[in-house]
């Protein structure tokens, strides 16, 4: 899925979070167990030695990792990894009868089927070899100058490889009814350009075996020792200058940082040495005459890179950037193997590969996710659930209009346009309105490689097909099994998948209460998205336009400010901090969700007439509330997890999106007894939502 600007799309994702604690590594989970979901209020998971008022992490989730030590085949286990699991077990089931299936197949079932059968046949893999790749690498071997890099870019394109840029299609972040062609920065190996520089004895050893991974992929691609670390040298420092003229996570989600809307002649300027036109023909565009160059000082300092490198530097980069885009599971064992080696094992701390059967269900669903996904909900969305989903929904979407209403800090004027955005939200619930049509993608039994190749080049012939297209409002960018959830501020719409409208976010057996701290902070927290300080700047159209006060604003960044100060301070592993700047969004939607879900919830007990004095089960219904918010984030990590996440993820680990949250909610304080003072209801509180 290849998106452009979708960096600026704020999910909700797994988290991740605590250090894991000794019993979670020693208690050796195999990776074969079945998980089942939770319920609303998972008694179990409760540490009652903890304090609510000193930890309420440790209170609502302190059993979480003796009972669910972390798998074996998992940098980390968190209560949506065990709803990932329990879902995953519901697509195997389908696609392994969709792969035995006869001559009745629908198309789709055929497509699935025949594309899941084919990536678990590992063998046949293995057996191909590197010849699938073999017109590529030839390809490569056959530049003969510079000049012809462009039209092997431009290809590369075409099946996922970013060596030295990526190119894709986006909204028009100032004009949002138009599609437009985007280029970006691209071409790193390592998760995120300061990888290239940080100092430290972590960072240098994650260079160093960086450099050696590179070395050993090129070795097996057939390079004598010698030339391919030699070649694994210059690679690395091609891509460190490449690094050196990147743009950092953090800033990258400024929206006004990306976007640099031009004509294709004043790209051509920056980058003499690409020939734009012809790129743009021969990536699959259709003809355009502008489009956003999202980071122009990259592009005019490629240029001098390009100038300045061998050509045989960079065949050598190619190849390695066309081994490490090509997803592994479609190349055999050994260069498989080695990928997961250092990405998965040295990078993240996981101890073992996934089963290929897991990662074949991810795979099908990555390729064919609206075909599968069809299935998936028709089997496992039941109408009642989408009912009451779109209930809360609209229950908290009125919870956002009465706290804008009250908000002591915001004018009159800013109240009427943010109440304006508010109105324009677009709900999606469960699964796209009409279904993605796949019929002119071919999939062959028996070719995983070129299934999958040609699932990446009709997935990115479709971005591009959108240029200059109207905006289909209904398109989704997840799949319906996707536990998960997005705001897109282009769109201004939220979006919940079927996969994350279940146990125990959305239970019919659970009580309201639980339900709202489950799924209604979720929602919450998409629906501040639209107005933490990215989505803040972009109108209920969708565009980037400034509708604040220049006073409001300021106040709005002062608040912001606070959040940034608050979660700067916490420790997410060792000596790395979390950065407050680079997850000041996702703070803001926490904060401002659990707000708004708790003022849905109260508002719905009124309309019932409960009693929320009354215990029910051990607990008030408020508690129950709060207990159901912070067992959403129940989990651990493997240090390596908890230091990668903390560099380039921008959720905060998952226990301070847990107490970072109730320490700025003095409801939390008072439903749980605390005194002012205590770790959780601290004096100074944040608060902009
Ligand atoms: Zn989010």
């Amino acid at each position: 899925m290849k998106k452009l600007a979708a960096t600026i799309v704020a999910i909700i994702l797994i988290g991740i979070g605590s250090t894991l604690p000794a019993e979670a590594q020693s208690a050796g989970a195999t990776s074969e167990k079945e998980y089942k979901l939770l319920p609303g209020l998972a008694k179990e998971l409760i540490d009652a030695k903890a304090d609510p008022c000193a930890d309420f992490f440790q209170y609502a989730c302190g059993n979480f990792s003796k009972l669910y030590p972390i798998p074996s085949d998992r940098a980390s286990f968190e209560s949506f990894a065990m709803m990932e699991e329990h879902t995953e077990r519901v697509l195997h089931a389908m696609l392994e009868k969709a792969a035995a299936g006869g001559a009745d197949r629908t198309a789709n079932e055929q497509k699935i089927g025949d594309f899941y059968a084919s990536c678990t046949d590992a063998e046949a893999v293995n057996r191909n070899g590197l010849k699938p790749l073999q017109p590529e690498l030839d390809r490569i071997a056959a530049l003969k100058d510079k000049s012809e890099l462009t039209s092997l870019l431009a290809h590369f394109q075409l099946i996922n490889v970013n060596a030295f840029l990526g190119f894709g299609e986006q909204q028009d972040f100032k004009d949002a009814a138009k599609q437009i062609a985007a280029v970006d920065q691209g071409g790193l190996g390592l998760p995120e350009r300061d990888y290239y520089f940080r100092t430290g004895d972590v960072a240098e050893k994650t260079r160093k075996d960086y450099v050696q991974h590179i070395t050993n992929m090129l070795k097996l691609m057939g390079e004598p020792e010698s030339q391919a670390a030699s070649d694994a040298q210059s690679i690395m420092q091609l891509e460190t200058a490449l690094a050196k003229i990147s743009m950092d996570v953090t800033s990258r989600r400024d929206p006004q940082n990306i976007y640099h809307l031009m004509p294709t002649t004043e790209l051509q300027k920056l980058t003499p040495g690409v020939n734009w036109n012809r790129f743009l023909v021969e990536a699959g565009a259709p003809p355009v005459s502008e489009l956003n160059v999202a980071n122009p000082e990259f592009f005019k300092g490629l240029n001098a890179l390009l100038d300045a490198t061998d050509m045989k530097t960079i065949q050598a980069y190619l190849r390695w950037q066309l081994i490490h885009s090509t997803d592994s599971l479609v190349l055999p064992k050994a260069f498989d193997d080695e990928a997961f080696d250092f990405f998965r094992h040295k990078l993240r701390g996981q101890p073992e590969q996934r089963a290929r059967w897991k990662r074949c269900v991810a795979a099908t669903d990555n390729a064919l996710g609206e075909a599968l996904g069809q299935v998936y909900a028709a089997q496992e969305f039941p109408p009642s659930s989408k009912q009451a989903t779109v209930q809360m929904v609209h229950d908290i979407e009125s919870a956002m209009d009465q706290d804008i209403a009250t908000l002591d800090w915001m004018s009159p004027e800013t109240k009427v346009r943010a109440k304006e955005k508010l109105h324009l939200v677009a709900d999606k619930i469960g699964y796209p309105e009409k279904w993605r049509e796949y019929s002119k993608l071919t999939v062959e039994r028996g070719d995983a490689f070129g299934n999958n190749q040609r699932a990446i080049t009709f997935e990115q012939l479709r971005e591009l097909n959108k240029i200059g297209k109207p905006v289909d409002r209904g398109e989704w960018g997840m799949t319906p099994p996707t536990i998960n959830a997005y705001y897109d501020p282009s769109m201004n719409d939220i979006n919940f998948p079927a996969g994350i409208l279940q146990r125990p976010f959305y239970d019919p057996k659970s009580t309201d209460a639980e339900n709202y701290g489950h799924i209604g902070a979720i929602v919450g927290h998409e629906l501040t998205h639209g107005f933490d300080d990215q989505g803040r700047q972009f109108d209920g159209n969708g565009n980037l336009a400034d509708w604040w006060t220049p006073q409001d604003a300021k106040l709005f960044e002062e608040k912001a400010d606070c959040e940034v100060k608050e979660y700067g301070n916490f420790a997410a592993v060792d000596d790395v901090k979390v950065n407050g700047k680079l997850t000041l969004g996702e703070n803001t939607a926490d904060n401002g969700g659990i707000r708004l879900a708790y003022m849905a919830f109260l508002a719905d007990a009124k309309r019932k007439g409960i009693d929320l004095t009354q215990k029910q089960d051990g607990y008030t219904p408020v508690q129950q509330f709060f207990l159901g918010f912070g067992q959403n984030w129940c989990g651990s990590s493997r240090p390596e997890e908890l230091r990668m996440r903390a560099q380039t993820d921008p959720h905060s680990p998952r226990q301070f999106r847990v107490i970072g949250v109730v320490q700025n909610m003095r409801e939390f304080g008072e439903a749980f007894g605390c005194k002012t003072g205590q770790p959780m209801m601290p004096q100074n509180a944040c608060r902009v939502w």
